[in-house]
């Protein structure tokens, strides 16, 4: 398995020589183009010299329409300048030759050259044969191609005229080998070719060194990552040397958010454990001693019946912590199903304020309900009365002697509104951010001492309104007296939504 910065490598030196490659071509294809467009100026004008050229002699009437067959029709100061031209030139009538040039001649010299091998001579003769061929297929006007013999690449313009110029000259037929073409051609490719290894090298090199560079960081992470090995060293952070703001840097922020997410559930599961099992082992040693005593105290009943009652009051408050604890954890896991239907508030806030009431009897505290609208609610009733009962009970539980707790219900935007208000003790607002966390009491001792709850009552309100999509909001003032305010969306706010 290769790497991720051997296939980075990999890819650019390959993006890298195919960019050279495809301009490679490109050059090569310019150049055989340009070279093409050249031979082809050059045998037009050479093809228009030979005209000029032949037509001068008959314009001083040196020529002879009705010359001899195979005869040169031509002066030897003409046939010379003729000879000076470059490339094949072939000139005749319709059906005869006048004049070769050196080119012609030379191939005619190669297919008779006694020092070739006849086969050899055959293949010259072949090319002449086809050129001398070509140069008589062609009809009036002008027409250019490109032949390829068996010795040369050749391009031919044939020029046939309709009226014969000096010395009746009906055909000129002019071609130049395609050589310089496939010259430059070899000769950027060579460049290209000797070039090529140094480049693949300097690409390997430089792609090997920028893969290098860009993922040092992502190893570095790595490392520090695979340092986090248990819960006891989630305090550890990747390192990231300048605070980028590129992907690296937004990955390393992400990796580091996502560890300080685990550092704190796993201190708050590191808490709640030992919250809960230190709250669990107060009331076990208390039904141990209560057990223990009832044995040993075995003839007196009286003292018996004291001490498991006692152990009993004790096993109600453990069944109770569990059940909080498993209501707890079930929400957390999401596996805790709400029964949804319309739950009428009113009702629910007369009950709970009869029972509060009941409790605060004996310490001559008042819970009234001043102001209670007709509101109704989707949810689960059952939690919703447990929301509101918690509050209620810990308005009376946190209220002195002949103290007022105040529940009211209304109707406000389309959102049900209860507040439960005490005259009680408050919270200090240091303590306030903290009452909604599990365990969490203003003074610990004095709680568990009057055999109040493990503050985990809070915890399940809040997370019973926010299973409503609702929220419970507190305000206190210490020795004046707490509201604690839900507020759960109505009915009526659903379906105007
Ligand atoms: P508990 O079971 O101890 O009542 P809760 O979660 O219901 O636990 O409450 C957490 C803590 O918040 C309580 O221990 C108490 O200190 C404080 N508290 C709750 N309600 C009130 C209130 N109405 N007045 C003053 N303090 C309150």
């Amino acid at each position: 398995m290769a790497s991720v910065r051997s296939r980075l490598t990999v890819g650019y030196s390959a993006a890298v020589i195919g960019v050279l490659a495809v301009y490679t071509g490109a050059i090569v294809a310019q150049q055989r183009l340009a070279a093409m467009r050249s031979v082809g100026d050059d045998i037009r004008s050479t093809a228009r010299l030979a005209s000029a050229i032949i037509e001068r002699q008959s314009f001083r009437g040196i020529a002879v329409d009705t010359v001899a067959v195979q005869a040169s029709p031509f002066t030897p100061a003409v046939t010379s300048l003729l000879e000076q031209l470059p490339g094949f030139v072939i000139i005749g009538d319709s059906s005869q030759v006048f004049f070769w040039s050196a080119a012609v001649r030379q191939m005619q010299a190669q297919a008779e050259n006694p020092a070739l091998i006849p086969d050899v001579r055959g293949l010259w003769r072949q090319d002449l044969d086809r050129l001398t061929g070509i140069a008589y297929s062609s009809t009036t006007g002008a027409t250019e191609r490109r032949v390829t013999l068996n010795f040369d690449d050749v391009l031919l313009t044939a020029q046939v005229f309709d009226s014969p110029l000096g010395g009746g000259v009906r055909r000129i037929v002019v071609g130049e080998s395609l050589r310089r073409m496939s010259e430059s051609t070899m000769g950027i490719l060579g460049v290209a070719l000797t070039l090529a290894p140094l480049a693949v090298g300097l690409a390997v090199a430089v792609g090997w060194g920028l893969a290098g560079r860009v993922l040092a960081p992502v190893n570095q992470m790595v490392n520090d990552v695979e340092a986090i090995t248990d819960g006891r060293s989630l305090h550890r952070r990747v390192v990231l040397e300048s605070d980028a703001r590129d992907e690296l840097g937004r990955l390393a922020q992400t990796v580091n958010d996502m560890i300080a997410r685990l550092e704190n559930s796993f201190g708050s599961l590191r808490r709640f454990t030992a919250d809960a099992s230190h709250e669990l082992r107060t009331p076990l040693a208390v039904i141990r001693a209560d057990v223990e005593r009832a044995m040993t105290t075995s003839d007196d009943a009286h003292e018996r019946a004291v001490a498991l009652e006692e152990a009993l009051q004790q096993v109600s408050r453990m069944t109770g912590l569990v059940e909080s604890l498993l209501t707890l954890a079930r929400a957390d896991e999401g596996r805790f199903d709400l029964i949804t239907e319309p739950v009428p508030l009113e009702p629910v806030i007369r009950e709970v304020a009869e029972t509060g009431a009941m409790l605060g009897e004996e310490r001559r505290i008042a819970v009234t309900t001043p102001l209670v609208e007709p509101v109704t609610v989707p949810g689960d009733a059952e939690r919703l009365r447990q929301l509101l009962l918690n509050l209620v009970t810990n308005a009376v539980k946190y209220t002195g002697d002949g103290g007022r707790v105040e529940v009211t219900l209304e109707r406000r935007h389309g959102e049900a509104i209860v507040t439960v208000k005490d005259n009680g003790m408050g919270i200090a607002a240091a303590d306030l951010p903290f009452i909604f966390d599990r365990f969490w009491r203003v003074d610990r001792a004095r709680s568990r001492s009057e055999g109040s709850g493990v503050g985990l009552g809070l915890a399940i309100c809040q997370w019973i309104a926010q299973a409503h999509r609702g929220r419970i909001d507190v305000s206190s003032r210490l020795g004046r007296g707490t509201t604690f305010t839900v507020v759960l969306p109505s009915d009526e706010h659903l379906t105007s939504a």
